[in-house]
């Protein structure tokens, strides 16, 4: 154990992940620069079949980034300068950055304490609250690699006339009741970011969509508002996916599910381990199926979180709380007007929780260390 204990296990090790399909990856970049289509080319198009055919949905847009999905999808459903948008107050800044960064207001919500995903209860409170501005979207996320409850948020949707944006960054591949995570609502945002599950060698991301008025729109928003060269219907930006980036990508989503897989036994294993130790495994609701983009313990005490990371660290195990500052207490949302205390759920989940390595290229020796790591820190928190 000693030669493992002075190296640190990362939070996730994309050199292990890249080394056994190298030549593929090679091969991939080097038609891309031989074919020189670096803007839209073939490799964006057929990406976005292959997205299509893997989440069985109608259309997908390659773009920038995740960030970028989010905003781009917010604009082709409609939503103005000035609207709200639901959003969880527990995810990361950009779920409500991309809301805000497009004139909107983000109006946020609780969380669910066992799934960490928005509360249907705290979506129901919030839009029976009288204000001088109009909601008009909702965006769950799918925390950690697991679906928020999707056909109550629907229903919520229908009933207040609200679209329905699922942010999908962190569970790309996972499923609600049998359909892919992005297909259910009326747009499903997707980032590619390096450290998702599934990265490209850079920023890039995807909108998702079943109904083909939005697809135009989004096709048409993505590249500067083109509908033909030189014709601009629309205000456009340029967020495009990189040909090169999607060719990576392309090579990338035939192991998707493999990897995910990996990261479903590494999470049984831990499970299973960590049993009796006084701390709270990752809560499996029923309607969905997890991924584990992050395998996040919950130590039930204020402020143990960060203790325990500090523990691990010492130990060579790169543990992350994610995330340590709930969205309505961040200082550039400030304007909105929220304080301490308007979600204790989220603000709970910030100061007892913990994401340890979950990635699927973890071997059996690294995954008990990180046990045994554990084991032994929580028996000295629990006496210090
Ligand atoms: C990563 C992430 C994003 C943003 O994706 P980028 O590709 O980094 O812009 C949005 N929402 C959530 C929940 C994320 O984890």
């Amino acid at each position: 154990m000693r030669s493992i204990a002075k190296k640190i296990i990362p939070v996730l090790d994309l050199k292990k992940q890249i080394a056994p399909i190298r030549d593929e990856l090679d091969s991939a970049i080097k038609k891309v620069i031989d074919n020189t289509d670096f803007i839209l080319g073939s490799e964006v198009c057929e990406l976005e079949k292959d997205v299509q055919k893997y989440c069985s949905v109608k259309h997908a847009v390659g773009v920038s980034n995740g960030t970028d999905a989010i905003k781009l999808a917010l604009v082709a459903l409609g939503v103005g300068e000035g609207e709200g948008v639901i959003c969880p107050a527990f995810t990361y800044y950009a779920t409500a950055g991309a809301i805000a960064g497009m004139g909107a207001v983000p109006v946020f919500v609780d969380i669910d304490p066992l799934t960490y995903n928005i509360s249907i209860q705290s979506i129901k409170e919030v839009l029976k609250k009288k204000r001088n501005f109009k909601i008009k979207a909702i965006i769950p996320v799918h925390l950690y690699g697991q679906c928020a409850d999707m056909e109550k948020i629907l229903e919520l949707a229908k009933k207040y006339n609200l679209k329905v944006i699922e942010d999908t960054a962190q569970a790309f591949g996972a499923e609600y009741k049998n359909k892919k995570a992005g297909t259910i609502g009326d747009c499903g945002t997707v980032s590619f970011f390096p450290g998702k599950n599934i990265g490209a060698f850079g920023d890039a991301g995807m909108v998702l969509t079943n109904t083909s008025d939005v697809y135009h729109k989004l096709m048409i928003l993505r590249n500067q508002g083109n509908e033909e060269r030189y014709y601009h219907t629309m205000l456009g930006y340029n967020h495009r996916l990189d040909t090169l980036q999607a060719a990576i990508l392309r090579v990338k989503l035939k192991h998707l599910d493999c990897w995910n897989k990996k990261r479903q036994e590494n999470a049984a294993y831990f499970n299973e381990k960590l049993k009796g130790l006084g701390i709270r495994t990752p809560y499996l609701a029923e309607y969905s199926t997890h991924i584990y983009h992050q395998y996040v313990l919950n130590l039930e005490r204020s402020g143990s979180n960060v203790k325990l990371m500090e523990y691990l660290k010492e130990k060579g195990v790169d543990a992350r709380v994610y995330y340590p500052v709930p969205l309505h207490l961040q200082k550039c949302f400030k304007y909105l007007g929220y304080k301490k205390g308007d979600f204790p759920e989220s603000e709970r989940a910030s100061v007892q929780t913990l994401a340890i390595p979950v990635y699927p290229d973890l071997t059996k020796k690294e995954l008990d260390y990180i046990v045994s790591s554990l084991r032994a820190v929580v028996v000295s928190l629990r006496v210090g």
